[in-house]
């Protein structure tokens, strides 16, 4: 995940933290100190999110944000120093999506971003039926769209799966990679395991059967289209 993303925060030794934290991930931090300057910017180039102070020295940043979203619905990450701030921003409909309280870590302010441009990128592609997305942090599966309710081993066994597609893993590879350490052995494991899996997956979708079997081998994943 990268991009470019608007820094509007007056206090510079706070703008560093944050500039530091979204390079080291990826992403092109721009930085403004004054909300008139951030409105220009934001008219002219594309970011992909905003992170805005509310305390500014010309324009407040709930100020900033209502002429923003008169012409931009860009994701806003408030930054705010004081409880009653957080009251408007949750409670009114300033049009943030989300906000942080100072002192923050710049890590989570950073986790909190890759959370909405995810969210907003999901909204943006279209599903494709059958498709199989991991999300490494929710530690869930979506098949088709739809976040699968899965035990542990269902889930490591289909994020191997997903990890090698059309590659065959015999039972014993399986075992080892999801049963790593476990007291459960024997290719039964394996079995009961794919089979309840798989009914999760026609619950979801009944027309597609992702899991192959192998006679004699064991199982694959077919690659989604
Ligand atoms: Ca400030």
């Amino acid at each position: 995940m990268s991009g470019p993303i608007l820094i509007v925060e007056d206090e510079s030794a706070i703008a560093d933290t944050i500039d530091y934290a979204l390079r080291t991930e990826g992403f092109t931090p721009h930085r403004c100190e004054l909300g008139g300057e951030a409105l220009e910017r934001l008219r002219r180039e594309t970011f992909r999110l905003v992170i805005l102070d509310v305390g500014l020295s010309d324009l407040s940043g709930f100020e900033v944000c209502r002429r923003l979203r008169t012409f931009s619905e860009i994701p806003i990450v408030f930054l705010t120093a004081r409880s009653e701030e957080v009251d408007r921003i949750v409670g009114l409909e300033i049009g943030g999506d989300d906000y942080v309280t100072k002192p923050f870590s710049p890590r989570e302010l950073v986790a909190r971003v890759r959370v909405i441009l995810r969210r907003i990128e999901r909204r943006e592609e279209p599903i494709v039926p059958g498709t199989l997305e991991l999300d490494e942090d929710g530690h869930r599966i979506r098949f088709s769209g739809q976040p699968l309710d899965l035990t542990r081993y269902e889930f490591l066994l289909l994020k191997i799966l997903m990890g090698s597609p059309e590659r065959v893993f015999t039972r014993a590879q399986l075992m080892e990679q999801v049963w790593a350490g476990a007291e459960e052995s024997g290719d039964r494991t394996v079995d009961t395991h794919v089979k309840t899996l798989r009914a999760k997956l026609r619950a979801v979708n009944p027309e597609l059967d992702p899991i192959l079997t192998h006679r004699g081998l064991g199982y694959s994943l077919t690659r989604a289209r």
